[in-house]
């Protein structure tokens, strides 16, 4: 989609610190970390929020979380995973993304 920096970061328009790829989704590095390892999960295909994604999608998103997962060696030490949809929640991206937190105790809320 136009004007989308998801979509621009999936057709190399924009440089991403990409960690994962597979035929429907992309995983990189966000570019302001709220913990040493945080990485963006999004589907290929533009959609705006978890509202509009159906269950393949979901299933293909969970799969690279978990392969994701044992990549970045986080599977025993834990990690949080974080999708905002709309306007209370703060989401400032309109495509469809989620947040893999990792890599030190965090907080009981949300980072
Ligand atoms: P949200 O508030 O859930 O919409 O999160 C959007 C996230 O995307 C934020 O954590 C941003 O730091 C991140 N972000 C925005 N632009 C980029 C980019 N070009 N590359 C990597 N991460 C980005
Ligand atoms: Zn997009």
């Amino acid at each position: 989609m136009e004007n989308c920096i998801f979509c621009k970061i999936i057709n190399k328009e924009i440089p991403g610190d990409i960690v994962y790829e597979d035929e429907k989704v992309l995983a990189f590095k966000d570019i302001n970390p709220q913990a040493p390892i945080h990485i963006i999960v999004i589907p290929k295909k533009h959609v705006k929020s978890v509202l509009e994604a159906d269950g393949e999608m979901s299933a293909a998103i969970i799969n690279a979380i978990q392969k994701i997962a044992k990549e970045q060696n986080i599977e025993e030490t834990g990690f949080r995973v974080i999708t905002n949809c709309g306007k209370d929640a703060g989401q400032t991206v309109e495509h469809l993304h989620f947040h893999i937190l990792a890599g030190r105790t965090l907080g009981e809320k949300i980072v």
